[in-house]
């Protein structure tokens, strides 16, 4: 058995955290001993199941809906679900109760963050404020999302890198929307720092949040983040298509100014009145009927988090994201892979992307080898590591099988 091989072991051993495995669907402990399992490190794309949430499913659909039907919009609370879910994020992102709502998609949610804080910056005093700086870097949905706002608010759209975001503010930017981690690799950016210098020329930062939420701490609150987005279907295990969230910092509630003002955010919104009237609070950032099934498996799923500290959980990710780093240096010839996410854990997310040349025909061989990461076009292999369900000997295993499909 290799040094690494045993080092895993120990280190599995160790874990805290390595428990909490069971709390997902995941293949079974057999073909872990017999070296066969698959290794699913694709959690930053679309989370493993948590056990919990087929029977809670089964439940709101035969009971809540099969049997109480409308009644169920009171008795099971679905209405005020939104908020009550947003609750439960909240303290893995750093809230307070209170500022977060759950609905819609990442990329809707992002339109009403970015042309909101459009509105609350000019409302400031700053009529001139027209321009939004975006990350050049961004997962594109931000940028498409982000130069539609820009149209319908009369500003111009400015890419940049999110490093150069200080020195490119002025006394026009209105709005700058910003990805805590790259989607591609995996960098994490300084989001205090950068919250606070936006906020010091007079805009509003936009946060997405997709790859840190039930990554790493955030630390909404204590770094006086003004608006945040993110999804709930990576690093939260909400389910494929399970809606997204927006973060409205408590004392910016009463400014923001939805650009999509629909019933479910009006103060009375069963008073069926034609003037609107928004709401006080988070739920002014709701639209229309959420989607209660989507929104009542994320529920059940966020239950995975009882007892958990998210520290914990940033501290197995480093760990598991050198611990891979290693293997694949030891194991893997030098130059055939170069990474491309930073070494310092101050730079790091939760994810290990490394470029190769033939990086597509390696994923899809990979993938036929059990070992389940993504491609992300022209030339990165990305290896998502979500410390609740994976391990060190897991890790191991895929830096091995990464080598074994490169030498091929
Ligand atoms: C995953 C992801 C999204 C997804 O947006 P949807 O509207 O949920 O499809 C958006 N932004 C970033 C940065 C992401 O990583």
């Amino acid at each position: 058995m290799s040094d690494l091989v045993v080092r895993a072991g120990k280190l599995d051993a160790a874990d805290e955290l390595a428990a909490l495995r069971d709390r997902f669907v995941l293949d079974p402990v057999s073909d872990h001993a017999a070296d066969t399992a698959g290794v699913y490190l694709d959690g930053n794309s679309l989370g493993v199941l948590p056990a919990v949430v087929p029977d809670r499913v089964a439940d709101v659909v035969r009971r809540q809906w099969g049997e109480l039907r409308i009644r169920s919009w009171e008795e099971s609370g679905w209405w005020t679900a939104p908020e009550r879910i947003g609750d439960r994020i909240a303290p893995l992102v750093g809230a307070a109760p209170g500022q977060i709502v759950v609905g819609d998609s990442t990329s809707v949610n992002v339109f009403k963050a970015v042309v909101a804080a459009v509105r609350m910056a000019r409302e400031a005093g700053g009529d001139g404020r027209d321009e939004i700086l975006v990350d050049a870097t961004t997962f594109p949905t931000d940028g498409y999302i982000a130069r539609s706002a820009a149209r319908m608010t009369g500003c111009t759209l400015r890419p940049v890198d999110p490093a150069q975001v200080p020195g490119a503010l002025s006394g026009r930017t209105a709005a700058v929307l910003l990805n805590h981690v790259d989607y591609r690799t995996g960098r994490l950016y300084d989001l205090p720092s950068l919250t606070a210098a936006v906020h010091a020329a007079g805009a509003y930062a936009v946060w997405d949040l997709c790859h840190s939420a039930g990554a790493l701490p955030v630390g909404l609150d204590g770094h006086g983040v003004a608006l945040a987005v993110g999804c709930t279907y990576k690093y939260l295990n909400g389910g494929p298509g399970s809606p997204a969230f927006l973060y409205v910092r408590r004392d910016l509630q009463d400014r923001f100014d939805s650009p999509l003002p629909g019933w479910n955010s009006h103060a009375e919104p069963f008073g069926m009145r034609p003037e609107y009237e928004p709401s006080a609070g988070a739920t002014r950032g709701r639209v229309g009927t959420p989607d209660i099934l989507s929104l009542l498996a994320l529920e059940a799923a966020l239950e995975v988090w009882d007892g958990v500290r998210i520290e914990a959980v940033r501290a197995k990710s480093l760990a598991l994201t050198d611990f891979f780093l290693e293997c694949v240096a030891a194991y893997v010839p030098a130059g055939r892979v170069e990474s491309v996410t930073p070494y310092a854990h101050a730079e790091r997310g939760s994810q290990v992307a490394l470029r190769c040349p033939d990086a597509g025909d390696v994923m899809e061989r990979l993938i036929a080898r059990g070992v389940v990461g993504d491609f992300r076009h022209p030339d990165v292999l990305r290896f998502g590591f979500t410390p609740l369900y994976v391990g060190f000997a897991d890790t191991e295993r895929a830096a091995r099988v990464l080598a074994e499909t490169l030498a091929e």
